[in-house]
């Protein structure tokens, strides 16, 4: 099985408008032509117009870092699926740990935003990863199962516009190796990979589990982007940091490509 490889990366709360503008600007003239990776930058929700606009033309996606489960109301200081899609925005990421562990989002409450973006018509990147002292405990497995299966609860394989497997992507990121300069190893990402690939097929059948594509994030950086990128079901990246370089973000894509 051959998927295509999908590099993203997540700015999180960083950059200024133009900082923005001119990483993206960066961005389009290294990598906007690449075909055989799919590639996409998150950057903060004020700055997504702009960067749409730089990126028009390129073969980069726009995604959001975060929305919210309800269309419109009164829910002060948060985003729709319906404008992120009214901005041109494709992806969202969901359940990022930042989220989880800094903004107290709960399994229930990402299940409840990935069925309204997949709804939407969004494509999800679905995040997912133990915290150092689970992973210290044995208990990566269970944990990264538990938020694989409560976050799709309720989501079929056949969405109203195309299949899951085109619209979700999986984020294995352990929280430990976020953002710390600690990765985990190729084997330790592989194992995990296999196993919540194993639950997919579980939950839906092999061919759906075959086709989702599930990425490795934390601190992925041009020197071990290769050895990560090899395991067999490791399907690319979500990378903060080193998406803040242009030149760092282009070596991890030609990493993948080569
Ligand atoms: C992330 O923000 O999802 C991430 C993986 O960050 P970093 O690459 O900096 O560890």
């Amino acid at each position: 099985m051959s998927r295509k490889l999908f590099v993203a990366g997540n700015w999180k709360m960083n950059t200024d408008k133009s900082g923005a503008v001119g990483l993206a600007g960066d961005m389009k003239e290294k990598i906007g032509q690449v075909t055989n990776v799919d590639l996409a930058v998150a950057p903060p929700f004020v700055y997504l117009p702009a960067v749409i606009e730089v990126l028009e033309g390129s073969n980069i996606q726009v995604a959001a870092q975060n929305m919210y489960c309800q269309s419109n109301g009164a829910y002060t200081g948060e985003t729709s699926g319906e404008m992120l899609n009214d901005l041109g925005c494709r992806y969202v990421i969901l359940g990022h740990s930042e989220r989880r562990h800094v903004l107290g989002e709960t399994d229930e409450l990402v299940n409840q935003k990935v069925v309204k973006a997949l709804s939407d018509g969004l494509n999800v990147i679905l995040c997912v990863g133990e915290l150092l002292e689970q992973r210290k405990g044995g208990l990566t497995n269970e944990v990264v199962a538990r938020q694989v299966k409560i976050a799709l609860e309720g989501v079929g394989k056949d969405l109203d516009e195309g299949r899951l497997s085109d619209r979700l992507t999986v984020a294995y990121e352990p929280v430990w190796a976020i953002g710390t300069g600690e990765t985990a190893t190729p084997d330790q990402a592989q194992q995990v990979h296999a196993m919540a690939r194993g639950l997919l097929a579980d939950m839906y059948d092999s061919s759906v589990a075959d086709d989702i594509r599930i990425q490795y994030g934390g601190s992925v950086k041009p020197s071990n982007a290769a050895d990560l990128l090899n395991q067999s079901d490791i399907d690319g990246a979500l990378v903060g940091g080193a998406s803040l370089d242009a030149g760092d973000f282009a070596a991890i894509v030609e990493a993948g490509v080569n």
